[in-house]
């Protein structure tokens, strides 16, 4: 898995062009969707109408760029947030909506096989409340029964192989991976998996909060348990059951902080020492049912202690406590598409986490499920109705900008030496760019869909996928594959390809427009996202890959010494920011995306100024220089609005700080911002330069 580039951050789509595009393209049918949209403001790069300048830009420019809008903005009820990433989706969805109902609509008359038939009908059969709430339970009771057949130690393991295929995450992960010492060819990888909450640490917090969470998800387990049948004295034993198992299994994980160094997560070994290291696991059989035909020689352990403790586990525990685990983890995985029983008790567990107060409408929710599992069938359809080649060209130029004006950093850093810079610069020359949509589109002709029950056309997709790469190991590595789909707002670094990704759906206002004025574009694709995943393959982590992608310590010591002692300073900056109630930023988790966001702010800076220097300088626009707009449109691009619950489990889960200090952080640390706006020494927008980190 690509670490995740800007993640929450936003993210992406369509404005008011993208509807004109619609009208224009098909003049029927689509012109009613289009009509049928609801007005929504035209998203700017820069639009002042957000800012709130009252406030000193040199005391917290986050909330002069954004106080405006933030004064006014509440959240939806179905939303943990607002800010970039919804407003863009939300516009993103209305053109995929339209693909979709489209595809729905005609479904029954395009050709048997057609990947248009499949995207409508599974569609159609996710919109099909009905049949989902008539079907109740049944179209699980196969694999629950399959799971109750489990009375012997050598029947458990095909049952857990045929639940991970279908989607159910229990135990570990198996998946092809590129191989870190030899990036041409994938290994088959397994890694740590199968807990229910979302991070080790809440089963081992001994906190109050922890300890609710705790509680509350024993309360949880049992009404799944009983919305499938189980007495509630049996349900209560069968959760505990679950828990305790989990808890132990989270006993053995690596802290997620800990996994940010890849040599935490690199231990290839042969098969022969795979069954050492778990001997109550029938590896050999194992691997050939997810479907990897030829004998697996070689296996990278993520975490090898976790897996002897799994396996342990396997042996020790009784039968009963894994029929529990099974059971529970596969009406987990079902819960979302079962009947409104499942939906809103799943929900309710979840939104502990999000904040959220309702359920998002069903044609988002079944509109996100095709897009995670049918995601390049919409992507083509998507980039045919929103993404000109004009924009596809523009955001290049951008890109290729950015580049240019990071090897001019690398070229002048004093703190590295000429043979790592070498390495360095060849890196960089190296390092893939993907922008808008893969070359080829994937191949959906084996995947099977049917009218209903939705639920399993969801774990039919999750098998397509599965088989789809799960006999990789050994085979040369597919660089044409994407990562992300097209309409989804974010963009990647993959260290192991050592390329970055910028999918369609993230270069459209606001982050991008091809009309906008430079500052503005700059601000937002260059400084906060291009220059952002560039400067990944340099991170506290990205620097340990070679120009292959293969993990190899290119760095002298001396280079890896003073590159740590300034990564060192950005973790103490961000470790003094406040994320919620009485939480800490916690700065060694975010420092990859914290190196990140402030080389991306420098390197876009640069490239704006080259960009100037060719394209002419503009005189003030809405009162602003190019520079202030380019700040402007930085900070505006990590607009952002988030409930205390979800910044709650993102201080533990997520490698990215709040956007408040993803603005104010790396902005105070330039001397660029200070002169923008006449910053004076000892203004908080002006951090002291001795405690300034020197990167890039
Ligand atoms: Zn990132």
């Amino acid at each position: 898995m690509p670490p995740r580039p800007s993640g929450r951050r936003a993210i992406s789509t369509v404005a008011l062009f993208t509807l004109a595009l619609i009208a224009a393209c098909t003049p029927g049918d689509d012109r009613a969707a289009a009509s049928a949209i609801p007005d929504l403001p035209p998203l700017k790069v820069v639009d002042v109408a957000y800012m709130d300048t009252t406030v000193n830009a040199c005391v917290d420019f986050y909330s002069f760029a954004n106080g405006g809008w933030q004064k006014r903005d509440t959240i939806p009820a179905a939303y943990s947030s607002t800010g970039v990433g919804r407003d863009m989706s939300d516009r993103n969805e209305l053109v995929v909506r339209s693909v979709l109902e489209d595809a729905a609509a005609k479904r029954k008359s395009l050709p048997n096989n057609s990947t248009e038939r499949k995207l409508g009908t599974f569609y159609a059969s996710c919109m099909d409340t009905k049949a989902a709430e008539e079907a109740g339970l049944d179209p699980l009771r196969p694999t629950l029964a399959a799971i109750d057949s489990i009375t012997s130690r050598d029947a458990f393991i095909p049952v857990v192989a045929s639940l991970q295929t279908s989607g159910v995450d229990v135990l570990f992960r198996y998946s092809p991976s590129v191989n870190i010492h030899d990036t041409e060819h994938y290994i088959a990888d397994v890694d740590r998996g199968g807990l229910g909450l979302p991070d080790r640490d809440y089963y081992l917090d001994q906190s109050a909060s922890a300890d609710s969470t705790r509680k509350a998800y024993l309360v949880h387990i049992a009404r799944m348990f009983i919305l499938a049948g189980e007495d509630s004295v049996s349900a209560a034993s069968e959760a505990a059951r679950v828990l305790s198992l989990e808890t132990a299994m989270a006993t053995a994980q690596l802290p997620r902080v800990a996994r940010r160094d890849p040599k935490a997560t690199d231990h290839p070994m042969t098969m022969v020492n795979l069954e050492r290291l778990a001997p109550n696991v029938p590896w050999g059989p194992y691997f050939r049912s997810v479907g990897v035909s030829t004998p697996v020689a070689r296996v990278n352990v993520g975490e090898p202690a976790y897996v002897k403790a799994l396996d342990s586990l396997v042996a020790a525990r009784p039968l009963d406590d894994w029929r529990a685990y099974l059971r529970y983890h596969a009406l987990d995985a079902a819960a979302p598409w079962l009947d409104s029983a499942f939906v809103n008790e799943d929900f309710a567990f979840s939104s502990r986490f999000t904040g959220a107060k309702e359920l998002l409408p069903r044609w988002k929710r079944c509109l996100r499920a095709a897009d995670g599992e049918m995601g390049e069938a919409l992507g083509e359809a998507y980039v045919a109705r929103t993404f000109p080649p004009e924009a596809k060209a523009k955001a290049k130029e951008v890109i290729d900008n950015v580049r240019a004006a990071f090897r001019e950093r690398l070229l002048a850093l004093d703190w590295m030496s000429d043979s790592t810079r070498a390495q360095a610069l060849d890196k960089l020359s190296k390092l893939g760019e993907k922008v808008g949509y893969p070359d080829v589109w994937r191949d959906y002709t084996k995947l099977h869909v049917t009218e209903g029950p939705f639920v399993l056309n969801v774990a039919s997709a999750e098998r397509f996928e599965w088989y789809r790469t799960s006999d990789r190991p050994g085979k040369k590595v597919d660089r044409s594959e994407w990562h992300m789909t097209v309409p989804t707002v974010n963009a990647y670094y993959d260290p192991s390809v050592n390329e970055m990704v910028f999918p369609a759906g993230a270069l459209v206002p606001q982050t991008f427009d091809p009309k906008a004025d430079d500052g503005a574009n700059y601000g937002s694709l260059a400084g906060s996202w291009a220059g952002h995943e560039l400067t990944h393959g340099f991170d506290d982590e990205g620097r340990h890959f070679d120009a292959e992608g293969n993990l190899r310590d290119w760095w002298t010591a001396a280079d890896s010494k003073a590159f740590d002692a300034q990564a060192e300073l950005v973790a103490k900056q961000y470790d003094g920011y406040i994320q919620v109630d009485t939480f800490h930023v916690n700065g060694h988790l975010t420092l990859g995306e914290n190196i990140a966001d402030y080389g991306g702010a420098l390197t876009g800076y640069d490239a704006l100024e080259r960009a100037l220097e060719k394209n002419g300088r503009p005189g003030l626009i809405d009162g602003f220089t190019p520079e202030q707009r380019y700040f402007i449109a930085f900070a505006q691009s990590f607009r952002d609005h988030t409930r205390d619950a979800s910044l709650r489990t993102r201080v533990k889960v997520d490698p990215h700080s709040p956007g408040k200090w993803r603005v104010n952080g790396p902005l105070s640390n330039m001397e660029a911002f200070a002169k923008a706006f006449s910053c004076k020494e000892g203004d908080p927008m002006v951090r002291a330069r001795s405690e300034v980190a020197k990167i890039w």
